[in-house]
């Protein structure tokens, strides 16, 4: 890849989930014989896509959550699990807004994996290819169609899904997808999660795995196990990826959901270039 390509990274804010922080980082609390009904810790993590100013065009990587999540959108279940709130000004069409785009504008559309948090927004996309890991969109697709019960979908919601765009593109393995963009394996949170690697020419290498590594206490060293995982083996060899790409790359490595981290970013219409 060439590093003299002019390429801007915009880190968008959607706004924020709550939950316990069990799911972020597993056993945060537990119990003992002096203290057995420890109480939850309940905390408030960011929700962000990112905006990639690229001499291919604009794109997109992750899209947050439905606006209409709470009303209705979402099940009861992941509605009491991770309450989701925003500001007008934190919906996408406003963040984007901000760089004096629309989502017409954006015609590539890249997705770490599909869980409610990521593809939210998948309906103001329906003219884009979108790009996703094959083993994500079959489990996606799989899960969401095996059971009418959206309480058995996990975090997956039919209804994003389902949306119709104009092509589906799936990615089985590590590629550099554009110029100065490797969207690379990091599977163990979901089926089939892909992290995004950007190549800048002044600011160097910027990673996101997404929710391959939730925040800065899952990363470590040394790393720990978050609450939700699909595959323990696999969740642990990607995270030990990122270290060794980041150390690789002298990389920043930018978590998805770590809100310390977050309010240091830099945000739209500030950029990384
Ligand atoms: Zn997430």
């Amino acid at each position: 890849m060439s590093a003299d390509q002019e390429i801007k990274v915009y880190i968008l804010d959607l706004g924020k989930l709550e939950c316990d922080e069990n799911w972020m980082v597993a056993m945060s609390t537990s119990g003992n014989k002096h203290h057995k009904n420890v109480l939850s810790h309940w905390i408030e993590i960011p929700v962000y896509a990112v905006l990639i100013d690229h001499p291919d065009g604009k794109m997109i990587f992750d899209l947050g959550c439905h606006p209409q999540a709470n009303e209705g959108y979402w099940c009861e279940g992941l509605v009491n699990t991770f309450p989701f709130t925003f500001t007008e000004n934190q919906r996408l069409e406003h963040q984007l807004a901000l760089l004096n785009i629309s989502p017409e504008d954006i015609s590539t559309v890249i997705l770490s994996h599909m869980h409610l948090d990521h593809i939210g927004n998948i309906h103001l996309f329906k003219h884009a290819d979108v790009y996703v890991s094959r083993k994500e969109f079959e489990y996606a697709q799989t899960i969401v169609h095996a059971s009418p019960d959206p309480n058995k979908h996990g975090a997956y919601v039919k209804a994003d899904i389902e949306v119709p765009v104009k092509q589906y593109h799936l990615i089985d393995d590590d590629t550099e997808l554009f110029a100065g963009i490797e969207f690379i394996s990091l599977t163990g949170h979901t089926a089939g999660l892909f992290g995004l690697v950007i190549h800048l020419k002044n600011e160097g290498v910027l990673i996101f795995p997404m929710d391959a590594i939730y925040n800065q206490t899952v990363f470590g060293p040394p790393a720990k196990a978050a609450g939700l995982i699909y595959d323990s083996i696999a969740f642990f060899k990607s995270i030990e990826k990122v270290r060794q790409l980041a150390k690789k790359y002298n990389a920043q490595v930018m978590f998805p959901h770590d809100m310390e981290m977050f309010e240091k970013m830099k945000k739209a219409p500030d950029y990384y270039c």
